[in-house]
C-alpha cells in the first residue's frame, strides 16, 4: 500500500499544474490493495465512466483469480488438485500459460505453483514461521510442471493433491493491462493505471510531457531511487518492504523462493520496465528470487525489458537501456 501512495504523490506533483484542465483521478481498494486510475479527458463524464468501467474490469479479474474468494476459478482448480480436471475460461488458460512461461524464463524464480508455501507462511494474514518438516512437505508439491493445461478443452488439472496455484505475482499486472485496454475502449487516450505497484502509463499528459513515476527506495522511507518517464510502458516493483512481518528481530516477507521454501534473500527490491504490466509484474517477482547476477543477465537478454536491482546489501544495479532514463527530479 505504501508503494502506491508514494508513487502517486509524485504523480500528483507532476500533474498539479494541469489540475482543472481535464485530469481525473479515482482510487479504490480491490485485490486486497489500493489502486488508482488517472486519466486525461476533455469531459468529466467520459472520464468517470471510463474509470468506473476499468475498476469493474479489475474486480472481474479478482473474482476469477483470487485465492481468497472460494468460488473463484483459481480456487476451484486448487480444491480439485489431484482429484479432478477443471474447466475454466480461455482467458484464464492464457494467463496460466503465460505464468508458466515466466516460471521457465526465471528458472523457477517466479513459480505460479507457490500456493502451498504461501499458505504456510501466511504473510498477508500477519505471519507464521513454519517448522522445517512443513516446509519440506510443501516443497514436494510446488512443481509448476505438474500443472496440466489443455488449451483445446480449456481445462486445468493439478496433478498432485495439495498443489495450489497462486496468481499473486502476476494478477495485478494483468489487471493493470486490462484496465488500460478498457480505458482506451471508453475513449481515453492518455492515463496512468496504478494497481498498487503495477503501473501502466499510456499517451502523454495534457501538457505534452510524459508520465513520471517515482521508484521507492527500499530502505529510505519516502525517498526515491529515481524517477522514470514512461510512454506506453509499464513498470512494477517487487520489494521485501511491502508486506512482511518481524519475528525475533528478523524480517520475513511475502516473496518466497520455492527452492528453499523461505522468503527470498538476495534482493531488497527489483523494478522492471517493459511494454506490459503482466510481464513487469511476473518478472519483478521472479527476478527478485533469482538475485542480482542472474537477474540482470536475464534483463539484458530479454528484448524491451529494463530494470533496477537492489541487492541484499543495498547495491544498486541499473540495466544498460535504463541508465540514461533515470532522473533525480
Ligand atoms: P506485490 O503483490 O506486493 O505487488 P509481487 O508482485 O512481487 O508483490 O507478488 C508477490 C505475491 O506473489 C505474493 O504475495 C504471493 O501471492 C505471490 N508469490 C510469492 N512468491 C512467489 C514466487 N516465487 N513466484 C510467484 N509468485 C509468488
Ligand atoms: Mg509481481
Amino acid at each position: 500500500m505504501k508503494k502506491l501512495l508514494i508513487i502517486i504523490s509524485l504523480i500528483a506533483f507532476s500533474t498539479s499544474a494541469e489540475a482543472g484542465e481535464g485530469i481525473f483521478r479515482k482510487s479504490k481498494t480491490l485485490m486486497g490493495t489500493e489502486m488508482e486510475i488517472t486519466v486525461v479527458s476533455a469531459d468529466e463524464k467520459t472520464a468517470h465512466k471510463a474509470i468506473d468501467a476499468a475498476f469493474s474490469e479489475i474486480r472481474r479479474i479478482e473474482e476469477m483469480m483470487s485465492t481468497y474468494i472460494s468460488e473463484s476459478q483459481i480456487s476451484k482448480i486448487n480444491s480439485a488438485a489431484g482429484k479432478k480436471i477443471v474447466k475454466v475460461d480461455e482467458e484464464l488458460i492464457r494467463l496460466i500459460k503465460r505464468a508458466i512461461e515466466y516460471s521457465e524464463m526465471t528458472e523457477g524464480g517466479f513459480n505460479i505453483a507457490v500456493g502451498p508455501l504461501i499458505k504456510l507462511w501466511k504473510v498477508k494474514e500477519g505471519g507464521n514461521i513454519p517448522v522445517s518438516e512443513e516446509i519440506k512437505k510443501a516443497k514436494e508439491i510446488i512443481n509448476y510442471k505438474d500443472i496440466a493445461v489443455d488449451e483445446k478443452k480449456s481445462t486445468v488439472f493439478l496433478r498432485t493433491k495439495g498443489m495450489a496455484i497462486d496468481m499473486g505475482g502476476i494478477a495485478k499486472g494483468y489487471a493493470s493491462d486490462r484496465a488500460e485496454i478498457v480505458l482506451k475502449k471508453n475513449g481515453i487516450v492518455s492515463g496512468i493505471v496504478a494497481v498498487a505497484g503495477d503501473i501502466n502509463a499510456f499517451g502523454k499528459k495534457a501538457d505534452g510531457n510524459k508520465w513520471r513515476v517515482g521508484i521507492q527506495h527500499p530502505r529510505k522511507k519516502d525517498a526515491f531511487l529515481g524517477i522514470i518517464e514512461l510512454e506506453d510502458e509499464a513498470v512494477s516493483t517487487s520489494g521485501d518492504y511491502e508486506r512482511f512481518f518481524i519475528k525475533d528481530g528478523k524480517r520475513y516477507h511475502h516473496i518466497i523462493d520455492t527452492k528453499t521454501g523461505e522468503p527470498a534473500g538476495k534482493c531488497q527490491s527489483v523494478t522492471i520496465v517493459a511494454k506490459e504490466a503482466t510481464a513487469t509484474d511476473a518478472l519483478s517477482t521472479g527476478i527478485f528470487v533469482m538475485g542480482p547476477e542472474k537477474g540482470m543477465e536475464l534483463i539484458e537478454r530479454l528484448p524491451d525489458v529494463e530494470g533496477i536491482i537492489i541487492d541484499a546489501k543495498g547495491n544498486i544495479a541499473v540495466s544498460s537501456g535504463l541508465k540514461n532514463r533515470i532522473k533525480d527530479k
